[in-house]
């Protein structure tokens, strides 16, 4: 039978339309990689790669190989077993060989196998098994695969695999495992001169954590997974150690030597029915004695095997063991003789793999992504890839730093997964498979979407364009504009500002002074009515929209401040900048030293402010918005207000009826008072509406006053405290009144 690959496998889009030569480099590459993984992995028990990227570059080669079958070599990782065993122990010449499995990473291999045993079956005598065909389905355990040969009952000599045809001889280790049976139960098995049995010895979860915290605890270092701690404490030199590991078994298999007479040439096995099929054979193994995973089932179609895997896959973690798929195997045992091998493994069973989190693909491009708000984030691009169930293309790499702390260059083959399951991430880079052509990616000096130069704010990673101008901003800035903390101005939602700057009426801020009655009366919604005529935005709302448009020009200096979204510019510093400043001009004359003076505004916010007002395409919008009529300065009459709740800070929680907590907030300003979001010890007042929540819970139990919104009204009436202090509320603001003043 020919042993296909499924399209599925050849997910590598770059592997298709790799030239002859290009093909044959990469496959060469890819050969020193996953061989030097596999020494790693099988005799250092100290994997670099996880089994996810090796199976992912595995799968690569294989799709090369198929595509071009010239490039087959006889060592190659896609016909070989293991590795080479290491010499500290004896070595064990199997009888029979001892196979890997063939791998289905997805539903559509697993029936692409059920498709080729069925044809097969379609010429084979039909005579010896019995038909439907019957499959065993059982859990792969994750763990380091033994032979144990017994004479009479007796445990004579255990073994790894090794490459498959030799491994090494673990047999004083193996005794020291605690479930493997040195003397068989009385019965078909322990009858037998000599019986060889496969199966799987491995870690539970609990013993691995307690083994890699005593490594831990000892500065040594710990294992890379239950996998390679169990293959590492039965390769133990001293048996004490093994003994001291809690190493468990389950063993699964007869050896090929019982089944295949051209595998043991010795002729020592006898070649008894060993119960005919494998289920019949796991209950030898249990009346024997052998610890044999109870999970099994025999299953008669493909849709119980998919249903025992999806079982499989969600029990997954809740096992105290680690599986890392599903073994299904031809249950009848003359059936599988009769199908035979490949060079790596049987055709009768096949590991369907859990569907991995982690995946290798080549990174293409790093583009740039200007975000809306002015960050600069770099994207990474590669070739589509399935992973964790859906093909991904892209990553976001979020800025430079995390660019050089991966590692990555442009061209590199690179490991992605899904963090949390859902977004991709790019995890790092293969280096030993780069061939000289991969380049260094530099963070562009500009935005890529407006062309201003882009500038880092100290101790901050990212790049950042501060042009209020920028096309790939504009929707943020524009609705961050007329929010109520803002220029607040009503009626203009998302949509409609979105549908503004489709018809390049809308871009940056200024803008909103010269709309037109008629372009805004006229605007097509993109909603459209029964007759199929476009819904356009009308004459009355254009009319309130003008008009409210008109309003905002009069907000305070420190929210038109506000709403031109300087980072890290919110509203309790737009209060701090306007008190200091009190023009446009004063604020945009003002140096980074003169900005960081002033207490409270760190050297971040100082420049982050110097270079939004140094940018030229800032300054015509601001000019622009000065033009336009908008009062960008302190009002007059607000200096000669007595400034008597200077230094006293208030919070405001809860639901106002007279007055909205915005207009609160600007009355107690302008008052001199320091209105903040959020309570803490330095708080003077509490005022709290309707239904005020946490805040007020807080206020209470830092023993801060709490006034109520009769006693804000007499405060703004008065003027100040007076009013209250009258009905013996004020808290002691002496000490901070007379330090502002
Ligand atoms: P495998 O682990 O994918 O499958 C074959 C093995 O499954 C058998 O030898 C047997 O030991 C085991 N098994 C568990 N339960 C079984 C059951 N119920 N019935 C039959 N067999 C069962 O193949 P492999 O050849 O042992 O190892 C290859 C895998 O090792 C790769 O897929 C890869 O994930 C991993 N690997 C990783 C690295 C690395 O660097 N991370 C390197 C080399 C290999």
């Amino acid at each position: 039978m020919e042993d296909r690959i499924s399209p599925q496998s050849l997910e590598h889009l770059s592997v298709q339309d790799l030239s002859a030569q290009r093909a044959d480099a990469r496959a060469e590459e890819l050969r020193r990689t996953l061989k030097q993984a596999s020494h790693e992995y099988y005799v250092l028990d100290a994997p670099r790669l996880s089994d996810e990227v090796y199976d992912s570059l595995l799968q690569e080669l294989l799709a090369i190989e198929t595509a071009h079958p010239h490039l087959i070599t006889a060592t190659s990782p896609t016909r070989r077993v293991g590795a080479t065993p290491s010499d500290a122990f004896a070595p064990v010449k199997h009888a029979a060989r001892m196979y890997s499995l063939g791998n289905a990473m997805n539903f559509a291999e697993l029936d692409a196998w059920f498709d080729r045993i069925e044809a097969a079956v379609g010429n084979l005598d039909a005579s010896s098994f019995s038909l439907p065909i019957c499959y065993s389905c059982e859990l792969k355990i994750d763990g380091s695969s033994i032979a144990l040969n017994y004479a009479h009952g007796e445990l004579t000599r255990a073994a790894t695999r090794g490459d498959g045809r030799v491994g090494e001889d673990i047999t004083a280790n193996a005794r020291t495992v605690r479930d493997i049976p040195l003397r068989l139960a009385k019965g078909l098995l322990a009858d037998l001169p000599q019986l060889e049995v496969r199966g799987e010895i491995y870690l539970p979860k609990t013993s691995f954590q307690q083994l890699n915290k005593l490594a831990d605890e000892a500065g040594e270092k710990p294992f890379a997974n239950p996998r390679n701690a169990a293959a590492g404490s039965l390769r133990q030199k001293d048996s004490r150690v093994t003994a001291g590991r809690e190493l468990a078994s389950f063993i699964y298999a007869p050896s090929e030597a019982h089944m295949n007479p051209q595998e043991d040439a010795a002729g020592d096995f006898p070649r008894s029915d060993l119960g005919g099929t494998q289920h019949a054979f796991l209950d030898l193994l249990c009346q024997a004695g052998f610890r044999v995973n109870p999970d099994v089932q025999l299953a008669r179609t493909r849709a119980d095997v998919h249903a025992f895997c999806t079982a499989a896959l969600e029990k997954r973690h809740d096992l105290p063991y680690e599986i890392d798929g599903v073994v299904v195997k031809v249950d009848s045992f003359a059936l599988q003789q009769q199908l035979g091998y490949t060079a790596k493994a049987p055709r009768w069973a096949i590991a369907f793999k859990f569907p991995p989190e982690e995946k290798t693909t080549v990174l293409r491009e790093i583009r740039i992504q200007v975000g809306r708000t002015g960050n600069l984030t770099p994207v990474a691009e590669f070739d589509p890839v399935l992973v964790a169930g859906s093909t991904i293309a892209r990553a976001t790499l979020h800025n430079e730093d995390e660019i050089k702390r991966k590692g990555v260059l442009v061209g590199d083959t690179i490991i992605v997964r899904k963090a949390g399951d859902v977004i991709p991430e790019v995890v790092g880079a293969i280096e030993s498979l780069r061939d000289g052509t991969q380049r260094v990616f530099q963070m562009p000096t500009h935005c890529p979407s407006c062309g201003t130069a882009v500038h880092r704010i100290p101790g901050e990673v990212a790049l950042r364009c501060e042009n209020i101008d920028c096309p790939a901003q504009s929707l943020e800035r524009l609705r961050h504009w007329v929010s109520r903390g803002a220029a607040d101005i009503e009626g203009l939602g998302t949509e409609t500002i979105a549908s503004l700057i489709d018809a390049g009426l809308l871009r940056n801020v200024a803008d909103f002074y010269s709309l037109g009655y008629e372009e805004l009366r006229d605007l097509g919604l993109g909603r459209f009515r029964r007759d199929g005529s476009e819904q356009t935005f009308g004459e009355i709302m254009a009319k309130k929209v003008l008009a409210n448009i008109e309003a905002s020009k009069q907000r305070p200096f420190a929210r038109l401040l506000f709403g031109l979204g300087i980072r890290h510019v919110g509203t309790t510093m737009s209060d701090l900048l306007t008190a200091r400043f009190t023009t446009l001009g004063q604020l945009q004359a003002a140096g980074i030293e003169e900005l960081s003076a002033i207490d409270g505004v760190g050297p971040q916010i100082a420049h982050s402010a110097r270079s939004f007002f140094e940018l030229p395409e800032n300054q015509a919008v601001l000019q622009r918005l000065l033009n336009a009529g908008l009062q960008l300065k302190n009002d007059a009459a607000d200096h000669q207000l007595e400034q008597s709740l200077a230094g006293v800070k208030f919070v405001l929680t809860g639901a106002l009826t007279q007055l909205t907590r915005i207009e609160a907030a600007d009355q107690l300003k302008r008052l001199g008072a320091r209105v903040s979001s959020s309570v803490s010890s330095q708080t003077d007042y509490v005022i709290a509406g309707a239904d005020a929540g946490s805040k007020y819970d807080k206020a209470i139990s830092l023993g801060i006053t709490v006034l109520d919104e009769d006693d804000l009204l007499r405060i703004i009436a008065g003027g100040g405290l007076d009013g209250i202090q009258a009905a013996g509320k004020a808290a002691d603001v002496s000490t901070a009144a007379e330090d502002v003043h």
